[in-house]
């Protein structure tokens, strides 16, 4: 095993920058478009220590990252389950935003809140009287996990996931029909849509991956914000569910759980250990980060991160 340091992690960040080249940046997304491809950054946050290599402070789009968030919130407000009466807890196999899953088998809910359309049913349970005062919360949450009281949404990055929004409206309406929407579709949607667009760099990101690896405490106070209890719910979620389809193969590579989203940013948070925070905009096929997967992987060998052990 070797010993964390700004020297390896910039070894690592070199090794990975060329699996980049892979991927694509999700044009849809303002500001994102081929001069981005080469970038990869990365924050490790061990509570007593930042670490940083690559490309620092590029604020972009939490996107799915936001899945965790959000799914921390609603467990606060109803219980496990509460929530899990209304989104499955099953690795989905498909794709993030696939719609012929939710018809498939019968069931009448997500298969889980990693993927779009879980995400958009578990926005409908988080508590507030109109969709801004929920999204107030959100940003609280946030603000309170990451520590940095700067955060804002994007208008830009929110207005571009309503205009093409078309694919995860599909999914709230047909769960609508179902019975596993509970609120006015829009309204639900309204607060995924502004979830996604909250900017963040690779620090905030490490912060949330922190909170997650250590009892889920404000940075600020040590006080618990969430139970453990919901913690190990939401990080065993992200361990089958969190990279998409290919969550299995990551479980196996790296070992611990992690949450990527389609701006190519990549949470980890490793039990008791560290929060990681990757920002490469440079995407595969699945909605996961080329390089900053990469990243992942070799980070978990060569500081032994598998929460499995060692072969
Ligand atoms: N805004 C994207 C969507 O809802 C986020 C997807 C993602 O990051 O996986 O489709």
């Amino acid at each position: 095993m070797k010993q964390l340091s700004e020297k390896l992690l910039e070894e690592l960040v070199e090794d990975s920058l060329p699996y980049a080249s892979e991927g694509k940046v999700r044009p849809v997304i303002p500001y994102y478009d081929e001069t981005k491809k080469d970038i990869l950054g990365v924050t490790i946050w061990t509570g007593d220590h930042c670490y940083h290599a690559g490309e620092q402070g590029m604020y972009v789009p939490m996107q799915s990252t936001a899945k965790i968030v959000t799914l921390m919130l609603a467990l606060n407000d109803f219980g496990k389950d509460r929530v899990f009466e209304m989104v499955g807890m099953e690795p989905m196999g498909d794709f993030f935003n696939s719609i012929s899953q939710l018809e498939k088998h019968n069931i009448d809910k997500p298969f889980n809140p990693m993927v779009n359309a879980g995400a958009i049913a578990t926005s409908a349970l988080i508590k507030g009287g109109n969709v801004e005062e929920r999204f107030e919360r959100y940003m609280d949450f946030m603000k309170k996990i990451t520590g940095n009281p700067d955060l804002v949404m994007s208008e830009d990055v929110y207005k571009a996931e309503q205009a093409n929004g078309a694919r995860n409206r599909s999914l709230a309406y047909f769960m609508q029909s179902t019975g596993a929407m509970i609120m006015d579709p829009e309204e639900a949607l309204d607060f995924y849509f502004r979830t996604n667009a909250v900017m963040m760099c690779t620090d905030d990101f490490a912060r949330v991956g922190y909170f997650l690896a250590n009892g889920g405490r404000e940075p600020e106070t040590n006080k618990r914000l969430i139970p453990p209890d919901h913690l190990r719910t939401v990080k065993s979620i992200m361990l089958t569910s969190g990279m998409y389809n290919s969550s299995g193969q990551f479980a196996v590579e790296a070992g611990f759980p992690l949450k990527s989203g389609v701006s190519g940013t990549i949470i980890g948070a490793v039990p008791g250990r560290m929060g990681i925070g990757i920002v490469a905009p440079a995407i595969d096929n699945k909605g996961n980060s080329t390089a900053g997967g990469a990243l992942v992987k070799s980070l978990s060998q060569a500081l032994n991160l598998n929460m499995f052990g060692v072969t």
